[in-house]
């Protein structure tokens, strides 16, 4: 149990996500090595999640198909399906809601869950984890594994050092008790990633506990001389996660479900070198991130357009973003700003990969009705009956005129979300 008088949170995470839905779907896979991969016809795609059986192989997350087909040749290979992991991650995150409103999704497969208030009801937090690991088995097919601490945290580095490689896949640390966590090397660390590390190592922190037991006033001096004035923060961060000090609450709704901005980036078949052809990849996308934001019932107040080139080891391109007269999720109004960036400040190069997104958001119900714009009055009303049209029998069944030029990429896309494929 988490010490007494502490909250008690929960990180639950699932266990190869993509791969264990795909499993649950197809039960004909469930003994074979599978991934899933971005582009499953060429070999240059990436691994974007492998089942336990797979990782027995040497198969690993972000390596290359013909990398891991290499390794292990019997391997099934299944293209990624985002709008099933999307509801399967709902569908869980409403069983964790069902044990406590208190649920903050941390990413896709990821959940804080602080039960603090209901524990009483179903005894120690050990045995509710246990509860909830069985009924999303049950119900999804997904394997959880849970952290358990006092607070977020030590709830994410209990999972991640702990429940991850235990048998019951839970694992409680106490707050008052983080001499283990601590002889652990400093890249277990949360957030201390490959290049932090480096860093940890030349400054001769070797492990969570020398960070830890590092004065701040000193963490800061030894960061300073690395990074310069600005890095106190980082630093009292870092200090503050080896000592596991950490009084954030568990927010619904400040992450997955709500969402800092909602955006859309997709690499294109072959250059785009003209303006028009690069407009017309924008509109997509403008409209694939406004119709989001409309399920969402969301607005943005900023919209961000990327452009980069092809040549990854020359970079073109460009990344900015602007505020735009209102905030709004109407397409043509998002999409009147975004050829204002891309006009601005596109450089001429080819282009290969396009990103939109707008930031800012805000609600759709605050909406700001202007008595005398009723032309966005029926932009909307538009927009929301294409949706549904949408929504009932697919992209492809409504789009601009302009998607069917060669340049559109609607229509091949209407496969896809995500970039990925449905
Ligand atoms: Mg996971």
């Amino acid at each position: 149990m988490p010490d007494k008088g502490e909250r008690v949170i929960m990180l639950a995470d699932c266990q190869s996500f993509y791969a264990s839905v795909e499993k649950a779907e197809h039960p004909e896979y469930a003994d074979k090595p599978l991934v899933v991969a971005g582009d499953p016809e060429r070999r240059s795609g990436i691994v974007l999640a492998a089942c336990p059986i797979a990782k027995a192989y040497g198969v690993t997350t972000a390596e290359r198909l013909g990398e891991a087909l290499a390794k292990c040749p019997s391997l099934v290979v299944v293209k990624p399906h985002m709008q099933n992991y999307i509801d399967v991650s709902m569908q869980i995150t409403n069983i964790y809601t069902s044990y406590t409103d208190l649920v903050e999704s941390y990413s896709i497969d990821e959940q804080f869950l602080d039960v603090t208030g209901s524990l009483h009801l179903y005894g120690t937090a050990e045995e509710l984890a246990r509860i909830i690991q069985r009924r999303i088995l049950s119900e999804t097919g997904v394997y959880a594994r849970f952290g358990i601490s006092g607070n977020k945290i030590l709830a994410k580095m209990a999972c991640d050092n702990y429940a991850k490689k235990s048998d019951l896949g839970i694992y409680t640390l106490p707050k008052s008790n983080l001499a283990g966590l601590w002889k652990l090397p400093v890249n277990n660390m949360f957030m201390a990633g490959s290049r932090m590390t480096r860093h940890f190592h030349a400054m001769g922190l070797s492990t969570i506990g020398q960070v830890a037991e590092t004065p701040l006033s000193k963490l800061k001096q030894m960061m300073r001389r690395k990074f310069g004035k600005n890095s106190d923060i980082q630093a009292e961060l870092y200090w503050r996660i080896a000592n596991g000090i950490d009084n954030s609450p568990v927010t619904p709704g400040t992450h997955g479900t709500d969402p800092q901005s909602v955006g859309h980036m997709m690499t294109l078949p072959r250059d785009y070198a003209t303006l028009a052809d690069i407009k017309v990849v924008l509109l997509e996308l403008t409209e694939l991130v406004c119709q989001r934001c409309r399920g969402l019932g969301y607005m943005g107040n900023v919209i961000s357009v990327a452009c980069m080139g092809a040549d990854f080891e020359r970079p073109s391109g460009f990344s900015r973003q602007m505020k735009m007269e209102e905030p709004t999720n109407i397409t043509n109004q998002a999409y009147r700003a975004a050829c204002k960036l891309l006009e601005r400040h596109w450089d001429g190069l080819p282009v290969r990969k396009v990103g939109v997104s707008v930031s800012q958001l805000s609600s759709d119900e605050e909406y700001q009705l202007s008595l005398f714009d009723l032309d966005k009055e029926k932009f909307k009303a538009l927009e929301r009956a294409t949706d549904m049209i949408k929504r009932k029998y697919g992209d492809a069944s409504i789009m601009r005129a302009v998607s069917k030029t060669s340049a559109g990429q609607a229509i091949d896309r209407s496969a896809k979300i995500g970039g990925h494929y449905k």
